[in-house]
């Protein structure tokens, strides 16, 4: 298995070296690790910019791969967090660049990251879930380069509702039009185990509702892949034994992960 979401130090939220990451996964016996490093252009809060420096970033890894490479596959990619407004910009990067792997992603909704607990006022649980898968289906419809995309269920995560998860039944028309969107354009569609972690803020965790993966796939989508969505050691891998078994009861026989922006699909 392939950790296909990763986070190093070039990251503003990572303190985790290239190094450790890939020794990390390497002792687990993953067969691979996929950097995803934060790239949000025009991001709204200024303390905060997540953007690393490409070039070094591209130095750090090839020296990475050679160490590592009898014993992990090293991907370099890159996790763009898309606004409407930062569509050519972020489309100038990923040419720019040649990145194995373009995770996209939506961090900010309405000029609000709902990591900042703002975006829940004045909202009800569904209209701030519907909201958020809005706004990626606004992005994908906006945007082409990307090979997946990232943690649809974001928005569970900072969430402070006895009951959390994110529920198939319960957003049916807008996961659809985010699926067909995906499918269409031969986009795939990550497992973020990391939306699935423990808080530590008191609260149950979030359950994965499978009719989403099931519906995905019944819509005629075949590019699933598992990601942690890892910043520190502990997170990688993080319950990947229990998502592929997820993935296999949902009927998907591969996962896939990118090399050089192409697809490669591994039996499960
Ligand atoms: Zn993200
Ligand atoms: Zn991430």
């Amino acid at each position: 298995m392939i950790d296909c979401h990763v986070h190093s130090n070039f990251s503003p939220d990572g303190k985790m070296p290239i190094d450790t990451a890939c020794q990390t996964a390497a002792d687990m016996e993953l067969t691979g690790i996929a950097f995803t490093d934060h790239f949000d252009i025009d991001y709204p809060y200024p303390d905060l910019v997540f953007m690393f420096e490409p070039d070094k970033y591209f130095e750090d890894i090839e020296k990475i791969k050679n160490k590592y490479k009898d014993r992990i596959k090293v991907l370099a990619g890159i996790e763009i967090g898309l606004m409407p407004d930062t569509i050519d910009e972020n489309q100038k990067i990923v040419s720019q660049y040649n990145f194995d792997y373009v995770l996209a992603s939506v961090h900010v909704v309405d000029g609000m990251d709902p990591y900042m607990l703002d975006y829940y006022n004045n909202k009800t649980k569904h209209r701030a879930y519907e909201r958020y898968l809005e706004e990626i289906h606004r992005i994908i419809t906006l945007f082409d380069d990307f090979d997946m995309f990232a943690h649809f269920d974001y928005v569970i995560r900072p969430a402070s509702y006895d009951d959390r998860s994110l529920r198939y039944r319960d957003h049916s028309d807008i996961l659809d039009s985010i699926f067909k969107e995906l499918i269409s354009k031969g986009k795939g569609f990550e497992i973020n185990t990391g939306s699935y972690r423990d808080r530590t803020d008191g609260k149950k965790l979030a359950e994965y509702d499978i009719n989403i993966l099931k519906r995905y796939k019944e819509l005629g989508g075949e590019l699933v892949c598992l990601g942690s969505d890892g910043h520190n050691p502990e997170h990688i891998g993080l319950k990947f034994s229990q998502f592929s078994e997820l993935i296999k009861e949902a009927g998907f026989k591969y996962m896939v992960h990118f090399e050089q922006r192409k697809p490669v699909l591994i039996k499960i």
